[in-house]
């Protein structure tokens, strides 16, 4: 079998690798991309796909953005990577004073860690040792039904009731889950879903206090749940409880991060200061494997005595990494120019304009836009993300050159900030050609 030959790649393909989130034997063959810059990926026979998912929510400024990949070479001639454990490098310190000052009040502690799920890993741990620490022992987690957290076995309990991991339920630790009060626009009444979520709540603090090491929550919108939104309200007012009650509050903002939601992070839209927030995707403009836990100052001194006993015995062997960091930096200045952040209020205007639209075809709800975000719900006799319209939707749009990936019956645009408005249009008038085929 030679590399050379055109069909090399999908045998190879096929004999030797395993493919996330992928039923190999009905699949079909992956998708060859040799290519991609700004929005476009180019496939291998030379079509071109519209990425309007950032590649899985990570791409922020667009593909191979030459500011950044200038940034990761000129790094890499000079420190690929060192121990992060009693060795520093200007990078990873650069990137966690810049991200902390972005962050609200005391959020100033970085804890680098290389993805999501670890960022996710870091922070039930890092509460659960914050207790332990003052000599109290505290177990319980609080998270939300259709709350997703990641893929490693802490990061699955704390987004147990997210319906994805039934197959590993033996090995997840327990989680009190509470109602996500899901709105959309046009929501006549958000606040009924609100009262009931804190319904749920009030009782799980009155029945586990002293004994919540943190409630953990995907702020403004919860990501593979189905892109559900919920409002600042609500956020402000889970704070307040959680502050009543005395635990710590988690803000997983791996997808929620940078830009997203239209402001820089989700808490600061929603004005509520968490006591740990997680930050992964974005953070190196999506070009390579980075993420932090940030804690507030009082979080991280909780750590602090003469013996290692209470010091955060945690690390993974690239954190921190230095060609990371350096992505991070350079997606930051991108991020913070007037012109991303211009984009990214132009992208949420044609998000509310044509999701309006869409929201008056037969057999579409719920429209909603966040910032950058936007989704829709299809009605299906079989809604959820197992729903049979998901694959149906995903290739008659990728036969328009749209890539998209529907949640189930929940279809979603999260495009990179360099799309442009003709881009957009062009996506949304190729969406609503195939609801219409599919739907209508
Ligand atoms: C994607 C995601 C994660 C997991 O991140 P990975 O890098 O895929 O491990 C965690 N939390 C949220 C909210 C996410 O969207």
């Amino acid at each position: 079998m030679s590399l050379e030959m055109p069909c090399g790649i999908l045998d190879l393909d096929a004999r030797h690798v395993w493919h996330p989130f992928t039923q190999a034997a009905t699949a079909g063959p992956p998708l060859p991309i040799v290519s991609a810059s700004g929005a476009v990926l180019r496939t291998e026979d030379g079509r071109e796909l519209l990425d309007l998912i950032s590649s899985w929510w990570v791409t922020l400024h667009g593909h191979a953005h030459p500011v950044i990949a200038e940034a990761v070479a000129a790094q890499a001639r000079k420190l690929e990577q060192v121990i992060f454990a009693g060795f520093t490098h200007e990078p990873a310190v650069r990137l966690a004073a810049r991200v902390a000052g972005l962050l609200p009040g005391g959020l100033n502690r970085v804890f680098y860690t290389d993805n999501g799920s670890t960022a996710v890993e870091a922070a039930l741990k890092m509460a659960h040792q914050y207790w332990r620490n003052q000599g109290r022992e505290r177990t319980v987690y609080v998270g939300f039904d259709g709350g997703y957290h990641g893929d490693t076995v802490g990061a699955m309990s704390a987004g147990r009731a997210s319906g994805f991991f039934a197959t590993w339920e033996r090995l997840l630790f327990p989680v009190e889950v509470a109602p996500y009060p899901a709105t959309w626009d046009g929501d006549p009444e958000p606040q009924a879903a609100e009262a009931k979520a804190f319904e749920v709540l009030d009782r799980i603090f009155d029945a586990s206090r002293d004994r919540i090491a943190a409630v953990i929550v995907e702020p403004l919108v919860q990501g593979a749940g189905g892109m559900r939104m919920c409002r600042p309200e609500f956020l402000r007012g889970l704070c307040e409880r959680v502050r009543a009650a005395g635990t710590l509050l988690i803000f997983d903002e791996v997808m929620t991060g940078f830009g997203r939601t239209g402001a820089h992070f989700a808490c600061c839209k929603a004005g509520v200061e968490p006591d740990i927030v997680c930050l992964a995707k974005g953070l190196s403009g999506g070009f390579l494997p980075l993420a932090m836990t940030v804690a507030q100052d009082r979080i991280h001194d909780a750590f602090l005595g003469p013996g290692v006993d209470t010091a955060f015995l945690h690390g993974h062997s690239f954190t921190a990494n230095p060609l990371g960091c350096a992505a991070g930096l350079a997606s930051l200045d991108l991020l913070l120019a007037t012109e991303c952040q211009e984009r990214i209020a132009a992208i949420e205007d044609v998000h509310r304009e044509r999701m309006a639209e869409l929201g008056k075809l037969p057999g579409m709800a719920k429209p909603r836009v966040c910032g950058a975000i936007a989704a829709i719900d299809l009605d299906a006799p079989d809604a959820g993300y197992a729903s049979a319209v998901g694959p149906r939707l995903k290739q008659a749009l990728l036969d328009k050159g749209l890539l998209l990936r529907p949640l189930g019956n929940v279809l979603y645009l999260l495009p990179p900030y360099c799309v442009t408005d003709e881009q957009m249009h062009r996506a949304y008038d190729g969406i609503a050609g195939v609801l219409k085929d599919i739907v209508g």
